[in-house]
């Protein structure tokens, strides 16, 4: 099969849909690669590393569109790139169809088949293509908490870690998942003092044997976000409602009774936040403050550590790409409900329940 990555061309996304080691898989199983030039630039991985595992470099994006079987990428294609997909090619990288009728229309009109990373699922029923971005968003919120909580950038002062001698930081992580784990295993690596909240008991017995009793869990009601917002130094919001907007726990009136110069990280902000008084930001310009409070929210975090994040998604979607390529795509999808759920749309038409009701009458 003739796999093909494009170079990304949405603004500021310098991840790429194939690490080298990836293209060297593929080569050892007899498919041939095709990189556009310069996809990898910006993650460190230059044309000469993927030409020394196997791959060809392609000059244009044209060319791979218009002669690879699968194509493999990280963001959505942008209208350009949905114009070149055709019937017979497929399509694998995360695509967010539900909130953007044009992308879906033109995939449709395209009649290609188009897989999205995060509607595939696994036995555990997680989302295993989402997963490494989610650890990924949650690490880097201690790390852009602990900068912003410093005086030149707004903060109040506080190093998470303490000293001997001076207490840690408080940091608050509402939601116990993928992210909120996370943030945890970095604020206790620093030292910090850490209270998560999650609405699920079994969750929160597993992060207390997790951790040890080494932070404090407590479940999730308005009454608590009340009392350890009103004491934290940084709240990270992580919590996720599959296929819904993300609840808004933490209150303006939480907001205005927090420390001065608090830091709030909104890790939710793709699901439209879980703070009253967030909003999206980018990795430009990725803080405001509200009432003394240094707001974080920027929607693509993990597009900030490019290069980790690159490694981390060919990780993950790497046993799928190759099912696909090795067993050809049909068998591949109809032996593995799981990667069928990553199907959204097969031969112009939607074929993924929550875009259907999404869009369905629009389409
Ligand atoms: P997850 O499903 O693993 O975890 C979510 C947790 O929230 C679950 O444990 C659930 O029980 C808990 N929860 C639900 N309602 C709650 C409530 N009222 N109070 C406390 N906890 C509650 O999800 P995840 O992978 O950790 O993702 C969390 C969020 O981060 C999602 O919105 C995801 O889209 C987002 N995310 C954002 C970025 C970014 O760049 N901004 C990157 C990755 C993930």
């Amino acid at each position: 099969m003739l796999i093909g990555v494009p170079k990304e061309i949405k603004n500021h996304e310098y991840r790429v849909g194939l690490t080298p080691a990836a293209v060297k898989e593929f080569v050892a199983h007899n498919h041939a690669v095709w990189i556009e030039k310069s996809a990898g630039d910006g993650v460190g991985f230059s044309d000469k590393d993927y030409t020394l595992a196997g791959a060809e470099i392609i000059d244009d994006a044209q060319t791979i569109f218009a002669k690879a079987d699968l194509v493999i990428k990280v963001k959505e294609p942008q209208v350009n790139e949905c114009k070149m997909l055709r019937a017979g090619q497929t399509l694998f990288t995360y695509l967010h169809l539900a909130p953007d009728l044009t992308q879906t229309d033109l995939l449709v009109k395209s009649g290609s088949t188009c897989i999205a990373y995060e509607t595939v699922t696994d036995k555990q029923n997680t989302l295993p293509l989402l997963a490494p971005m989610s650890e990924v968003a949650g690490r880097m919120a201690v790390q852009a908490g602990a900068h912003y909580l410093e005086k030149a950038q707004g903060g109040n002062g506080t190093l998470l870690s303490g000293v001997p001698g001076v207490a840690p930081g408080k940091v608050l992580i509402i939601g116990g998942g993928f992210v909120g784990t996370n943030a945890a295993k970095m604020a206790l690596g620093m030292g910090a003092e850490v209270t998560i909240l999650d609405r699920s008991l079994p969750r929160l017995r597993e992060l207390d044997d997790l951790f040890f009793g080494r932070l404090k869990t407590v479940y999730s009601t308005a009454d608590a976000i009340d009392k350890y917002s009103s004491t934290a130094d940084l709240v990270i919001g992580a919590v996720l409602i599959p296929g819904a907007a993300a609840p808004k726990l933490l209150t303006r009136a939480h907001v205005k009774n927090m420390k001065q110069g608090a830091v709030v990280v909104d890790v939710a902000i793709d699901q439209g936040g879980c703070f009253e008084t967030s909003r999206a930001t980018t990795h430009q310009d990725p803080v405001y403050v509200i009432d003394d409070v240094v707001h974080y929210c920027v929607a693509n975090m993990p597009g900030g550590v490019a290069r980790t994040s690159t490694i981390a998604l060919t990780n993950a979607t790497l046993p799928y790409a190759l099912a696909l390529a090795n067993k050809g795509i049909k068998a591949a999808l109809l032996e593995d409900q799981h990667l069928l759920n990553g199907l959204n749309v097969h031969q112009g038409k939607v074929t993924y329940k929550a875009v259907v009701d999404a869009l369905g009458d629009k389409l």
